[in-house]
């Protein structure tokens, strides 16, 4: 069938009052970033429904990508045609040709804001049902809980017919919530984390803290693979790579294995809230769940978090794993997570990290590390790349130095 427009419903928005002009022009923007590579779609956004003319384009893709879009409540490919009954009919009779099966039920539902037109509503249902109830003899007239509603508005500008409606992917438009940054390892948990993140509308950058030559190039590309995945729900995200090996050395030169991990994850906490700061994010979201591993007891938490006052978000934290495990097979991260590269945390990992750090512990060991100048090296070390649905977009090998960074702020 050859679409010519796509009719958006808005999910949540539609309740945010004053708001409701910002979420609707985000929207537009992410779909928009979505659909670059259909430069002939038209968007256009009022105050209850969203249409995107296709200009000849092909709506399959298109709509599958709309599925991917926060934001969108449902959306209904729609065919306009003339205003002509003949040509209405014939339109009606291909689409609903398209889903018939013998004892299919069905109804015609007709609106006009074009009074003009030859038929009432009443008329143009009737004329519409008989037409189609000749066309196929084994169909079935319904007018409570139809299987397929043929919808028909007969506007000024000409006649448009749908009649399917397919589900969006609710949420909030991303970027509407504000900006966060994602702790993105190569596990399971946290590609999942972002996801859910961005889902509540929360704009991402993915933060990856790696230890080369400890860490192998392919668990970066594994974090980078990751976040591609998670791209097509806001168009492309900033990948951050930290380097951290000189930090994981340095903790496992001067810190008792207890508490390697608990004092590896400090500094990870301290230098993406850092990298926070400068890059104007309100939050950090992690894929904690709680009770997963040794750091993510309540205790291990606490003493984690006490190095910043910035929320942390933790979308999965009450997850079961076979929980977070179905939306990462939703998401298409899960095959990806489970490919066997090491990551920092793997290779420094302790044998047996304490399930209940003590603070007064971990400060009196963090006395022996220079934390402030260790963070900013790491900080003053990123590199940012842009990452979108087909991976790198674009790389900046250049390293940012701190007064760059922090330019940036001012
Ligand atoms: P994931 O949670 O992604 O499955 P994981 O199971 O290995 O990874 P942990 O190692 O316990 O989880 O880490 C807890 C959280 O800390 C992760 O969800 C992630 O947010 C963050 N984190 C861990 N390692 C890294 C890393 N190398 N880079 C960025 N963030 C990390
Ligand atoms: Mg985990």
């Amino acid at each position: 069938m050859e679409y010519t427009e796509i009719m958006v419903r808005y999910g949540e928005l539609s309740t945010k009052g004053k708001n409701r002009q910002t979420f609707i022009q985000r929207l537009a923007q992410n779909v928009r970033q979505a659909l670059q590579d259909f430069p002939a779609v038209k968007i256009h956004g009022n105050r209850d429904r969203m249409h995107l003319l296709l200009n000849g384009s092909d709506s399959t893709e298109i709509c599958r990508r709309l599925t991917e879009i926060f934001g969108i409540q449902n959306f209904s490919p729609v065919i306009k045609v003339e205003k002509d009954l003949d040509v209405i009919k014939k339109t009606a009779l291909t689409m609903l040709g398209e889903v018939y099966h013998p004892g299919l039920t069905f109804k015609i539902n007709t609106n006009r804001s074009d009074h003009d037109f030859v038929l009432d509503t009443n008329e143009l249902n009737l004329f519409l049902g008989n037409a189609t109830v000749d066309a196929f003899p084994a169909i079935v007239a319904q007018m409570r809980k139809p299987e397929v509603t043929l919808r028909v508005e007969i506007r000024r500008e000409g006649a448009y017919l749908s009649y399917l409606t397919v589900n969006g992917a609710g949420g909030l438009p991303v970027g509407t919530s504000g900006r966060g940054m994602l702790m993105l390892s190569g596990g399971i948990d946290s590609p999942v984390a972002g996801f859910l993140a961005m889902k509540r509308g929360v704009e991402i950058e993915a933060v990856h803290f790696a230890s080369p030559p400890y860490t192998s190039p392919q668990a970066l590309q594994k974090a980078q693979d990751l976040t591609a995945k998670l791209a097509p729900y806001v168009g492309s995200i900033q990948f951050i790579e930290v380097p951290f090996t000189e930090i994981q050395e340095e903790i496992k030169a001067h810190v008792p294995q207890g508490y390697l991990m608990t004092i590896t994850r400090r500094f990870m906490l301290r230098v993406t809230d850092r990298l926070r700061e400068v890059r104007k994010g309100l939050v950090i979201i992690n894929g904690e769940s709680l009770g997963q591993v040794a750091s993510q007891t309540l205790p291990s938490m606490v003493a984690i978090n006490a190095v910043t006052v910035t929320p942390i978000i933790r979308p999965v934290v009450t997850m079961d794993k076979n929980e977070i495990i179905e939306i990462a097979q939703k998401i298409d991260t899960f095959e990806l997570a489970i490919q066997p590269f090491e990551d920092c945390c793997t290779i420094f990992a302790p044998p047996q990290p304490k399930t209940r750090p003590k603070l007064e512990k971990v400060l009196q060991y963090e006395e022996r590390l220079a934390v402030e100048e260790l963070v900013e090296r790491a900080v003053s070390g990123i590199k940012i790349s842009q990452i979108n649905r087909h991976g790198l977009v674009q790389k900046q090998e250049t390293v940012v130095a701190e007064s760059q960074l922090f330019d940036d702020l001012l």
